[in-house]
């Protein structure tokens, strides 16, 4: 049996080699399983790279892919899949917050029979107000998209070999890898861990970069928010007819009070066009997204890589 495990690394010179180390070292408690490492450079901008080929040329199991700038973690995994010769493979972290030690209770879940084994952490240690986020997130995402994720579930899995085609069949640029797995369908199961705190380095995490990301899954997923904006129309031009019929009342019970009227005018003038504004900001998403899936571009461009041509099957 051959497992592949796949790490994306973005400026990680802290932690590569500490991450090869612990995890070669959990690898040996395994010696019957042949084991593929493949480690993906996301375009780092410090001596990750170098790092990597270090560790490549001493470990003949390390395959890596380098990209020619960040395309992002989404990009990482994808070319991971792409890449990946293992009968089954196993995504994590390259800062230790997946803990290796997990592998064997995955590998022995996907022996069970499962396709696709997920490890779902705690959130203890974790920021108060990034908890919260996150949880607020889970509540209007699972209200909102077609498909349904669970709180904690990162991106640390198992993933069989049915399903890692599933996932590279699906080839839409923006990919929301929370939400594809769980589009798959495929028989799957949670193993739960404690929280890991990252020891070095940074998390490449802003706030503002997870709101976006946050957005994005739900405006890939759900169609809701122009439902949204369409049922706000329609209330807006029902009010809106109420208050026609009762000015109109009024006027035939008084037509001399019937002028005045300056604020009522101005708030419907700010009000609506709010409205439209933020409506048709709401379309323009979609549409942006339109515009990147009909370029047809590549995820990914790999500049080096230690994996020969035809090495892939
Ligand atoms: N990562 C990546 N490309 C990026 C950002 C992150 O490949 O553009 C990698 C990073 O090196 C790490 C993993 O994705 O191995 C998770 O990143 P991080 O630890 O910053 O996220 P967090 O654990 O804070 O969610
Ligand atoms: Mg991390």
């Amino acid at each position: 049996m051959k497992i592949t495990i796949l790490i994306p690394f973005y400026n990680e010179e802290e932690m590569i080699e500490k991450t090869h180390n612990v995890l070669t070292k959990e690898l040996e408690k395994m010696p019957d399983i042949l084991f593929e490492l493949l480690y993906v450079n996301d375009g780092s901008s410090d001596k990750t790279l170098d790092l990597m080929r270090q560790i490549a040329r001493s470990d003949d199991r390390v395959k890596y892919l380098s990209f020619s700038r960040n395309f992002g973690k989404e990009a990482g995994m994808l070319a991971g899949f792409d890449y990946a010769s293992g009968e089954a493979v196993i995504i994590m972290d390259g800062d230790l917050q997946n803990p290796p030690r997990l592998i064997k209770e995955m590998i022995a879940k996907y022996q069970e029979g499962y396709d696709v084994v997920n490890a779902k952490r705690s959130r203890d240690g974790e920021r108060k107000s990034t908890s919260f986020f996150a949880k607020l997130f889970y509540k209007i995402a699972n209200r909102l998209m077609d498909v349904k994720l669970t709180d904690g579930v990162s991106d640390f899995r198992l993933i069989g070999r049915p399903a890692i085609n599933a996932i590279t069949s699906l080839r839409e640029y923006n990919r929301f890898s929370k939400g594809l797995f769980s589009w798959i369908g495929f028989k799957e199961t949670v193993i739960e861990y404690e929280n890991e705190l990252r020891e070095a380095g940074q998390t490449k995490w802003s706030f503002k970069k997870s709101l976006n990301y946050a957005l994005d899954g739900i405006l890939s997923f759900s169609n809701q928010p122009l439902r949204m904006i369409f049922g706000l129309g329609m209330a807006c031009i029902v009010i809106a007819g109420i208050y026609i019929l009762w000015l109109l009342i009024n006027y035939f019970i008084d037509p001399s009070q019937s002028v005045s009227g300056y604020f009522t005018t101005i708030f419907a003038i700010v009000f609506f066009g709010g409205v439209q504004l933020v409506s048709i900001g709401v379309l323009g998403e979609y549409i942006g997204k339109i515009f990147y899936e009909v370029k047809g571009r590549p995820h990914y461009i790999i500049q080096e890589s230690n994996i020969e041509k035809g090495d892939q099957e």
